[in-house]
């Protein structure tokens, strides 16, 4: 009971906080007592940001590496609390007989644990693409081509080296990663090309693992007290019954938003984007949608499609319509050159811009899960 008063003061107290510093800066409340608060907690913060980076410093990016695999470690101990009482309780306890005795049911239980540990292992340490002066030099004929609407040829700030379309530089991992998808705090480590298919496999023994773990819930409490509520069963008999109701809701709230996760990817597969390409894609649409985003006809010019933008002339101190590379953000040409090349705005993201990355869905599968493409 003590926790939960704890985490009820927890949570009051930081939706106070919050609301003291998203409102608390309103010219009616200057000089007032929330006024001061709100100071006093971003002071309180800063301070904590600075404490942080000191010792992180000093740690050598220690307390970064120890917050990064926290929440790993968090993952697969709390799978392993749940699997100790799963069996301590709700197995010994209350599991009905006839699934207690069944073979299958027994593999089914060992094979659904294997699998979810298996998979963290893999998508945790298998290399997601990592792209070194190596992989360049070994790789660089079988890159997926540029573009030139959402990927163009540049190198990477901080690896100093090109950077291949689809890849992505990530701040945590510290490298750019072929064909990135996201960098999955979960597992702490990147989702690229090599390790997607362990990413499908983790979300899929997941979802196998809460499913089938609430339906073992389910079955040990139905049959148990058929005329009494299912709060009562849960709340009111053996520390067994508290245990399986407990895994019941549980797994029946994460199996749904494991289940949405899942087929947001499913999506990204059947559109041929990665996670990182879709927010890539939304810009583009933006663009489209303001009627700003426009293609070069002139085949000789080196640039296929440009941005139309108001910008400042400080000589003249007056606004000019500009077209803006999409490479670079460079003003390629005002409106007036004489070298403006023959153009038309695009319309429509699905007519008019062509996403070359897409295979088809069986095509996307089979280069994001199983590799056959032509890398
Ligand atoms: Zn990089
Ligand atoms: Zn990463």
């Amino acid at each position: 009971m003590q926790l939960y008063k704890l985490l009820l003061v927890v949570i009051l107290g930081s939706s106070i906080a919050a609301s003291i510093v998203l409102f608390g800066d309103s010219p009616s409340l200057r000089g007032s007592l929330i006024h001061r608060v709100r100071r006093w907690i971003l002071n309180s913060l800063q301070s904590s940001v600075s404490f942080y980076r000191s010792v992180d410093n000093r740690t050598n990016g220690g307390l970064t590496w120890c917050l990064e695999w926290s929440i790993p470690v968090f993952y697969v101990s709390v799978i392993t609390g749940c699997f100790y009482l799963f069996f301590t309780e709700t197995y010994l306890e209350v599991l009905p007989l006839n699934i207690k005795h069944s073979i299958f049911h027994n593999l089914y239980i060992f094979a659904t644990i294997t699998l979810v540990y298996l998979s963290t292992i893999l998508v945790t340490y298998t290399d997601p693409g990592r792209i070194s002066s190596s992989t360049m030099a070994h790789r660089a004929s079988t890159f997926f081509p540029y573009n030139d609407l959402i990927f163009h040829p540049k190198d990477c700030a901080t690896c100093k080296l090109p950077k291949p379309a689809r890849s992505k530089h990530c701040s945590t991992c510290g490298h750019c990663i072929m064909l990135y998808d996201h960098h999955c705090i979960w597992v702490n480590n990147c989702i690229g090309y090599y390790n997607y298919r362990w990413f499908f496999l983790f979300l899929v023994s997941n979802i196998n693992l809460l499913f089938y773990g609430g339906l073992l819930s389910y079955w040990s409490l139905v049959d148990q007290f058929p005329s009494t509520s299912w709060w009562h069963r849960i709340t009111s008999t053996t520390n067994a019954n508290k245990t399986t109701g407990v895994f019941l809701i549980l797994c029946s709230i994460f199996v749904v938003i494991t289940s949405l996760f899942t087929a947001l990817h499913l999506r990204y597969l059947y559109l041929g984007v990665t996670t990182n390409e879709c927010d890539k894609w939304s810009e583009l649409e933006y663009l489209v949608e303001l009627g700003t985003l426009y293609k070069i006809l002139d085949k000789n010019f080196p640039e296929n499609y440009v941005e139309k933008s108001m910008v400042h002339d400080k000589s003249t101190d007056s606004y000019l319509q500009a077209y803006i590379s999409l490479r670079n953000e460079r003003i390629l040409f005002v409106e007036g050159d004489e070298s403006i090349p023959q153009m038309e705005p695009v319309i429509s993201v699905e007519k008019d811009l062509v996403n070359i990355y897409d295979l088809g869905f069986w095509g996307n599968v089979n280069e994001r899960l199983w590799n056959v493409y032509q890398i």
